[in-house]
């Protein structure tokens, strides 16, 4: 199988040396035009065209299915070119206002075939890590979407499929071309990578220069619960990750976000939200509550309104900002990892 081209150094491309304009005219068809084929680069001579269709494939990732319509939440599945699926999600700022296209578009993309985590409340850490996902391939998750969605997304989150420390040097190498006024060009300040807490990971994301945000999947404000629904805390417990958190927010004195799924009888006691306060205040973070989204095949709930509510307050009482994110996807399976398990369990379009 051919590489993808944008896995490729534009220094091996070989364009005719002198012509060096059409390097210019490869990258606006790709990042402007969301060309998915050399074939619709009509102003690139046509034995250019099949040169780079003979060494390079362009597109990474082919829409398989689409759920949801234009003004709602509409969650893509991909297939890439090994035939691993993946899912990317596009939520438009407000969802439900007809045929309004200036309504922010985020774009939530996955980083790796499956995850080696196993949170336990996620659909995405069921099946295990298949592999890694390449630059290319992240980066083609949102030139699929654009195609989709008529124009780029205007924010980016690292939230979908996958942990994606677990796979930085392909990560940088695509925020590189998604922030880059030669690549995407989508400021860094709307790009959001979220962590399950790879603690010396956060530390070396902090050196990467850009002025991205971090977001840490926390949903436990105590060793004790937080062993129990993520394993990655045995190996970075809380007081290995709140300081590496906090060399991040000093690197780029940003505040960070935690996310926090809440779960009924679980993570739902108000003593472990007086916990979060105390993680919140010292990094100054601002906390996401996300009621559980039920997944088929997990044993979990969400807890009821009052207990969120109870639950939100301790936050509020202690003046820390802290919002409850109504789940946009809620009714198109937008747990991650939830419509890939669905596709792979029924037989799949070949
Ligand atoms: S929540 Fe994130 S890190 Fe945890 S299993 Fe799911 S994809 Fe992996």
């Amino acid at each position: 199988m051919n590489p993808l081209l944008l896995d490729v150094p534009a220094t091996e491309w070989n364009l005719p040396a002198a012509e060096p304009w059409r390097q210019k005219q490869l990258r606006e068809w790709i990042f402007q035009k969301f060309a998915s084929s050399f074939a619709e680069m009509s102003n690139l001579p046509a034995p250019l065209r099949s040169d780079l269709t003979g060494r390079f494939r362009l597109a990474a990732v082919e829409p398989v299915k689409i759920q949801g319509s234009e003004d709602t939440t509409r969650k893509i599945l991909w297939r890439l070119g090994d035939g691993s699926l993946l899912e990317s999600v596009l939520i438009p700022a407000n969802p439900g206002r007809a045929g309004d296209r200036s309504a922010r578009l985020t774009l939530c993309i996955s980083s790796q075939v499956g995850c080696a985590y196993g949170c336990r409340f996620c659909a995405s850490g069921l099946e295990g890590w298949r592999r890694n996902l390449t630059a290319a391939e992240i980066v083609g998750q949102v030139l699929g979407a654009a195609r989709i969605a008529g124009r780029r997304p205007d924010n980016l989150v690292f939230m979908g499929m996958g942990e994606p420390l677990a796979n930085l040097p392909r990560l940088c190498a695509a925020m590189e071309t998604l922030t880059s006024p030669e690549g995407v060009g989508i400021g860094a300040r709307h790009l959001t990578v979220s962590t399950s807490g790879l603690a010396p990971q956060i530390e070396e994301l902090a050196k990467v220069p850009g002025q991205f945000r971090l977001a840490l999947s926390l949903h436990a404000g105590t060793n004790q619960t937080r062993d129990k629904i993520m394993p990655v805390n045995r190996k970075y417990p809380l007081e290995k990750l709140i300081p590496a958190c906090e060399v991040f927010v000093r690197a780029k004195r940003k505040m960070i976000t935690f996310e926090y799924i809440l779960l009924k009888d679980l993570n739902d006691d108000p003593a472990e939200a007086r916990a979060v306060v105390r993680h919140a205040r010292r990094l100054h973070a601002k906390v996401n509550l996300i009621p559980y989204n039920n997944v088929e095949g997990l044993p979990y709930e969400r807890p009821t309104e009052p207990a969120i509510r109870r639950f939100q307050k301790v936050f509020r009482d202690a003046g820390v900002e802290a919002t409850v994110r109504r789940e946009k996807g809620h009714d198109i399976d937008a747990a991650c990892g939830q419509l890939r398990l669905r596709e792979e369990k029924t037989a799949l379009p070949s």
